[in-house]
């Protein structure tokens, strides 16, 4: 047998329905917020990459499927959503059409990681981006929104963690504090943090290794180290989230893994989920869409991930819905009225089921218990010639007779008072 590829995962019909009720209530949220969908390609050019994430970010350097295609171009099966979008807007010139673009997207992404629970190779994002705002009131409007994502998710115990990573002017001098609090002690540093301190040394708050957390613990804190346009946007972020009632912790580290945030980061952080617990994080990026080449505009942005979603949604969520009706035909000569009255349901909105292969009127009664259908609807000799169903009620038991024509209505309206 031809197994998947490990970190990869097959969404099996018992799951499916989670899936579609993150999906379904994703969008319905966006579109709610003034969102409209773009769809980008799964695959890109490396550079794209390269220059949007960030050189020196863990994506890159270590977790890209990238590789030559034929015609000999390195391309990149995408690690995250925001560099294409950014592509797709500059490329589109979207910002021609209108002065700002609320734009998401649903969709698989790829990163070489270690799988475990929660983390995977191939994983799916909702991805959530803005072009062309610096309002701050905007940041506080899109966890807002991020919020009220997971809120009508059903998903319980969730932390707001925020942080201001600065910007152009102020991150230099807030590098230097690092560096120099560093000193001596960048040696003994894991590896990557001493590749981190010569290219970014933000990210050294990213690391995760136990031995390097005293040293980590005892550095600068970014907000202190914030220009007063910086400390500004951040204090208006904050004022307004306190409007909105949320609640919120502020942590220094939150620097997230991508070279290109400028002041608002946020993560969401879940209970329930074990060591991967976070379950989205964005923030804003005012250089990026300009560093790819299309006009001085801001942006921000978040991505959602949709397993991690999925597996914090409380049980009982999207399990599939019983069949309106399975319908048994009774007698050979009945299969072809039945399998029309089947049809004539179907076409009419209803969920219907069916046997094959002329299987007895009692193992089709048997199959009808076994798939859960609400009702069965007998077509037999008697009721072709009186043109009639009968329809048996599965939870009472309960049987009678119904107009053929009149079927469809019937249990229509019964599905509408439900
Ligand atoms: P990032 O793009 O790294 O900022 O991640 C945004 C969100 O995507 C995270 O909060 C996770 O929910 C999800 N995510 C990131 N990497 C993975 C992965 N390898 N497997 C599953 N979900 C992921």
């Amino acid at each position: 047998m031809i197994t998947a590829i490990k970190g990869t995962q097959d969404i099996l019909p018992a799951d499916v329905g989670r899936w579609q009720r993150v999906e379904c209530v994703a969008r319905d949220v966006c579109e709610r917020y003034g969102y409209t969908e773009i769809r980008t390609p799964v695959i890109e050019r490396e550079e794209l990459f390269a220059k949007g994430t960030g050189e020196s970010t863990d994506i890159v350097q270590k977790e890209m499927y990238s590789f030559t295609d034929k015609g000999g171009e390195r391309v990149t099966l995408r690690p995250e959503a925001t560099p294409s979008m950014v592509r797709a807007f500059v490329q589109n010139a979207l910002e021609q059409e209108l002065p700002f673009a609320k734009l998401y997207s649903l969709g698989p992404m790829f990163r070489y990681e270690r799988p475990q629970k929660g983390r995977y190779r191939q994983f799916h994002q909702l991805d959530v981006e803005v072009f062309g705002i610096a309002d701050p009131a905007l940041d506080a409007e899109v966890i807002e929104m991020a919020s009220t994502f997971v809120e009508e998710l059903g998903i319980k115990a969730v932390e707001l963690v925020i942080n201001s990573v600065g910007c152009a002017s102020c991150r230099p001098h807030f590098n230097d504090a690092l560096l120099t609090a560093l000193g001596e002690q960048v040696g003994q540093l894991c590896a990557d943090c001493q590749r981190r301190a010569a290219t970014n040394p933000l990210r050294i708050f990213d690391c995760k290794v136990q031995a390097d957390q005293p040293i980590i613990e005892e550095l600068p804190h970014s907000e202190d180290y914030l220009c007063s346009p910086c400390l500004h946007h951040f204090g208006v972020v904050k004022q307004q989230l306190d409007a909105f009632g949320l609640l919120y912790r502020v942590s220094h580290r939150l620097v997230r893994g991508l070279d290109y945030y400028t002041r608002t980061t946020f993560e969401f952080l879940g209970s329930s989920l074990g060591a991967q617990n976070a379950l989205l994080g964005g923030g804003r990026y005012d250089h990026l869409v300009k560093q790819l080449g299309g006009p001085d505009r801001p942006g921000i942005g978040f991505a959602a991930g949709l397993e991690r979603l999925v597996l914090a949604l409380p049980d009982g969520v999207g399990e599939a819905a019983a069949a309106d009706a399975f319908v048994v035909a009774f007698g050979d000569a009945s299969w072809p009225e039945a399998r029309a009255l089947a049809r004539d349901l179907r076409k009419a909105g209803l969920q219907v089921l069916i046997d094959y292969e002329g299987r007895s009127a009692k193992s089709q009664m048997k199959r009808a218990n076994r798939s859960g259908a609400r009702r069965v609807l007998i077509l037999g000799e008697d009721e072709i010639v009186s043109e009639k169903v009968t329809v048996k009620e599965m939870e009472t038991g309960q049987q009678h007779k119904v107009a053929r024509d009149e079927v469809a209505g019937l249990m229509l309206a019964v599905a509408r008072t439900d």
